[in-house]
């Protein structure tokens, strides 16, 4: 990893990323797709060391609070993590200054932070937000390989829920001809139930592939799938949406299975963000800081 010195944290619309590259080794990683230009390797993690200065300054300016979004580019809570806590310290500027934060991981060491986003849900709001693609952690082992396998997940979505938490877990990417299937949908949202999450994200079954995104992953396919590059390429091409045959059919099936085990479940994403930048009170308008 390389540490420097950011210009800038926030976006205008209140997300943040501490780091940019990412450890985790999933195979359909977009992040690492030529388009966002690195110049470094993906997993030399880019540390932004003055993240929470920054974060500090950017939300005195703000007149009214909002969430704080971190996770879209970049995972918080990669290895690096442990031993930085640039994400704990950014948490903690956001508690101070009365602020939500909705934190989007594959990782449980977000539970390294529990009771910090306990107190933030207190005075504002938390979300905690996970992504799930398979059911089978074997399968989950090969297609996200260096972060907590699925169940692991599961029983952190589980402790945040018990805690107060609203969780959410977004099921995508699905791989066509490898998790698209009824079972691993099912799979899913039955642990989804269980572990208390309050709303699930399905935009279809399918994954996006674009230059570096797609070298990375069919270099994976090589090593685990063999027999699926030859298929890949001759169904998809050079497409960047890869939907699943199946998609519209799990789609129905999720809508249906939502509903059935009292889970808000969301194909949209405009309707799912909405859910997740919600401030308590909130109809539409966000809260007045002062
Ligand atoms: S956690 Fe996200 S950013 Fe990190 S490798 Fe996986 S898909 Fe990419």
């Amino acid at each position: 990893m390389h540490f420097v010195d950011a210009k800038s944290i926030l976006s205008s619309s209140c997300g943040m990323n501490v780091y940019r590259g990412c450890t985790h080794g999933c195979i359909y990683c977009d992040s690492r797709s030529r388009c966002y230009q690195f110049t470094h390797p993906f997993e030399d993690i880019e540390v932004k060391q003055n993240a929470p200065e920054l974060l500090d300054a950017a939300l005195a300016k703000r007149r009214r609070v909002c969430m704080i979004q971190t996770g879209a580019m970049s995972d918080p809570y990669m290895h690096c993590e442990t031993s930085l806590r640039l994400t704990r310290r950014c948490l903690e500027v956001i508690d101070r200054r009365g602020f939500g934060a909705a934190v989007l991981t594959k990782s449980d060491r977000v539970l390294e932070d529990i009771d910090l986003l306990a107190r933030i849900n207190k005075r504002a709001r938390a979300v905690l937000q996970m992504t799930l693609t398979t059911f089978d952690d074997r399968l989950c082992r090969i297609v996200e390989p260096k972060v907590c396998p699925t169940s692991k997940r599961l029983e952190t979505l589980g402790r945040f829920a018990r805690s107060g938490i609203d969780t959410a877990v977004w099921i995508t990417p699905i791989l066509p001809f490898i998790n698209d299937t009824e079972e691993n949908l099912l799979g899913l949202l039955d642990g989804c139930r269980a572990a208390g999450v309050k709303a699930v994200l399905f935009p279809g079954a399918g994954v996006t592939l674009r230059d570096g995104d797609r070298d990375y992953f069919y270099a994976a396919l090589d090593d685990h799938f063999p027999e699926l590059r030859e298929r890949y390429e001759k169904t998809y091409g050079l497409a960047y949406e890869v939907m699943s045959p199946d998609s519209e059919r799990l789609t129905r099936l999720f809508v249906s299975e939502c509903k059935r085990l009292g889970l808000d479940g969301y194909t949209d994403f405009g309707k799912f963000f909405d859910f997740i930048a919600k401030m308590p009170g909130d109809a539409g308008e966000q809260l007045s800081f002062f």
